[in-house]
C-alpha cells in the first residue's frame, strides 16, 4: 500500500512529466485513487500541470465533492476521474488531456490504431466519445457526473478513449502506467498521421497485428515503464522515487 505522501509526490511528478512530454499544456490533469480510501481520489486544484506543487493536491469524493477545499478551486472536469473510479475498481490513475495529435482522430473517420510497438499500450481500439450524442450542444467540457458516467460507459473495460472535438482520457493501473499510455497515445497519433499522409503514394499503412498488440501488452510492465519513468523524471527536473506501485 503506497504511503500517501509518496503518492502525492508521484502525482506531482506525473503532472510535470505530462507537461514536459507535450501531453498537457495549460490544461489537462492526472489523478490517483486514494490509497487508504478507495472511494476518494487525489487531483490538483485548477492549475497548469507544469506549475503544480504538493500543496495543490486536493482530495475528492467520487462524485467530485472536495473533502477539504481550503479555498482552492477545483478543475471543472474532475467528474471524468470520479466516474471512472466509480465504474472500474481496477483503475488507479486517470489522465485527461487535449494532446494535439489525437484531436484529428476524434473528428474524422480515421481511427487511432497501434502503429508501432510502443503504441500497443493504447489497446486494439480507441473508441471516440461524442458529448453531443447524449448531451447536445455543450461547452464540450465534462462538467457533471452524468457526462462523466457516459464517458466511463463508453470506455467500458478499455484503457483509452478520444473525446470528439476535445481530447482524450486514459485509465491506468497506476500513475506511471497512465502517464506511459498517455505519452504513447500522443506519439502513436503523430506517427500514424505521418504514415497516413504517405499512403496515397506508397500504399496501405501496416498497423500492428492484433496478436502483436497482445504480446506487447503482456510485456508492458514495470521493467519497461520504470526505464521510461527515470528518463522522464530527469527531463522534467523531478527526483526519481522508488516505485510506489
Ligand atoms: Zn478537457
Amino acid at each position: 500500500m503506497p504511503k500517501l505522501d509518496d503518492l502525492i509526490e508521484e502525482l506531482v511528478t506525473g503532472n510535470r512529466i505530462l507537461a514536459r512530454e507535450g501531453v498537457v499544456d495549460s490544461f489537462g490533469h492526472i489523478s490517483v485513487r486514494h490509497p487508504d480510501h478507495p472511494q476518494r481520489y487525489l487531483l490538483s486544484r485548477s492549475r497548469a500541470p507544469d506549475c503544480i506543487e504538493k500543496d495543490d493536491i486536493m482530495e475528492f469524493a467520487l462524485d467530485g465533492t472536495p473533502i477539504d477545499a481550503g479555498g482552492r478551486a477545483p478543475y471543472l472536469e474532475r467528474y471524468i476521474h470520479g466516474a471512472l473510479y466509480e465504474a472500474r475498481p481496477d483503475v488507479i490513475s486517470v489522465v485527461h488531456n487535449h494532446s494535439e495529435s489525437v484531436i484529428p482522430f476524434g473528428v474524422t473517420a480515421a481511427k487511432i490504431k497501434p502503429i508501432f510497438h510502443m503504441g500497443a499500450s493504447i489497446g486494439h481500439e480507441v473508441p471516440v466519445w461524442d458529448s453531443h450524442d447524449h448531451f447536445g450542444d455543450t461547452a464540450l467540457l465534462v462538467e457533471n457526473m452524468a457526462m462523466g458516467r457516459d464517458l466511463a460507459k463508453l470506455i467500458g473495460s478499455g484503457g483509452t478513449a478520444l473525446m470528439r472535438g476535445h481530447g482524450a482520457t486514459v485509465a491506468g493501473r497506476n500513475i506511471r502506467h497512465a502517464v506511459y499510455v498517455s505519452v504513447y497515445l500522443e506519439v502513436n497519433a503523430r506517427l500514424q498521421k505521418q504514415a497516413m499522409d504517405m499512403v496515397a503514394d506508397l500504399g496501405e499503412v501496416k498497423y500492428l497485428h492484433p496478436g502483436e498488440v497482445d504480446k506487447v501488452a503482456e510485456r508492458t510492465g514495470s521493467y519497461g515503464i520504470n526505464r521510461a519513468w527515470e528518463n522522464w523524471c530527469r527531463r522534467a527536473g523531478r527526483p526519481l522515487q522508488a516505485d510506489p506501485g
